[in-house]
């Protein structure tokens, strides 16, 4: 393959900065990312945002399938230039959250199942959220996402960067981080630092929830306000209707100290202080 910057000269490609379009131009850093998702021939890979195809070659070299779906499609005349010689590629003209992930797989039931992408970052969270809500069958995945963001991702209790995503991905993953990708391995180079994280899916939730709507209230109540004690956060954020009273008791029933912030607690005291708001509203 070309490289990237004379793929985009030849197909006289105007790089879009709200589609999130900064495409990779350091090999090193493709196959770093693809040995992260630990890409073998069992394995079939959902790529978000494939642009001209730089990552998409080395998945396809090393994947049974790759399935790669693109919003642009002024890009796939490049993409399809570029992967012609591989039959195991399937690109999709598509926005990401307009797709049907489970019917885009549905073939490959029994197959390893890995999402490996270098996200657009106008939107990186909402596509995170929605592979991992959507249950998807997937078991591992990787992403280029703004290092802030990753941070926040793997951040534990106790910790500034710990918040609503935090939590909500530990829920559905084992996040960690793989490593760090400075701006100039892009064209054109983004505004911010980028980090390459890996998500084990969870095949069980690591807490028993009564109900999930509470479990994701209770949490984004919490951090609604973080300046603000746990009580007032939840008794202030509505949602809940519980009186002050209510929640200091369900907080001192969990031996919670009542002016304790959200960020204090952990994924299995926010599930417990939910199932406590839960069963005390039936
Ligand atoms: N994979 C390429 C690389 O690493 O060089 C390009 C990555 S670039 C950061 C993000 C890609 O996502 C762009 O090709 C962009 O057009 C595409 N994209 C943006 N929004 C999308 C969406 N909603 N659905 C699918 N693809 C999208």
């Amino acid at each position: 393959m070309q490289n990237t910057r004379e793929t985009i000269k030849k197909y006289n490609i105007q790089l879009t900065k709200s589609l999130g379009q900064n495409f990779l131009t350091d090999f090193n850093v493709v196959k770093k990312i693809v040995n992260t998702a630990d890409v073998g021939q069992e394995d079939v890979v959902i790529e978000v945002g494939p642009g001209i195809g730089t990552m998409t070659l080395e998945l396809a070299k090393r994947a049974k399938k790759v399935i790669a779906i693109e919003i642009d499609k002024r890009l796939i005349p490049a993409l399809e230039d570029n992967l012609s010689g591989f039959s195991n590629v399937q690109i999709i003209n598509m926005d990401i959250m307009k797709a049907d992930i489970n019917a885009i797989t549905s073939e490959y039931d029994s197959s390893n199942i890995k999402v490996v992408a270098n996200l657009p970052y106008y939107i990186t969270t909402p596509i995170i959220m929605k592979f991992l809500e959507e249950d998807t069958k997937a078991d591992m995945m990787v992403f280029m996402i703004q290092k802030e963001v990753a941070r926040r991702i793997v951040a534990g209790p106790g910790t500034k960067d710990y918040g609503a995503l935090s939590v909500a991905v530990q829920y559905y993953s084992k996040p960690e981080k793989a490593f760090d990708v400075p701006p100039h391995c892009f064209i054109p180079q983004p505004d911010v630092d980028s980090a390459v994280i890996k998500l084990i899916i969870n095949k069980e939730p690591p807490v028993k929830l009564l109900d999930k709507g509470m479990f994701f209230k209770t949490v984004k109540c919490s951090f609604a306000q973080r300046r603000k004690t746990l009580i007032n956060a939840l008794y202030n954020t509505g949602g809940l209707n519980k009186s002050k009273e209510e929640i200091k008791e369900i907080l001192k029933s969990m031996g919670v100290d009542e002016n304790t912030r959200g960020e204090m607690l952990s994924i299995q005291q926010f599930a417990m202080l939910s199932n406590l708001l839960y069963e005390s509203s039936l």
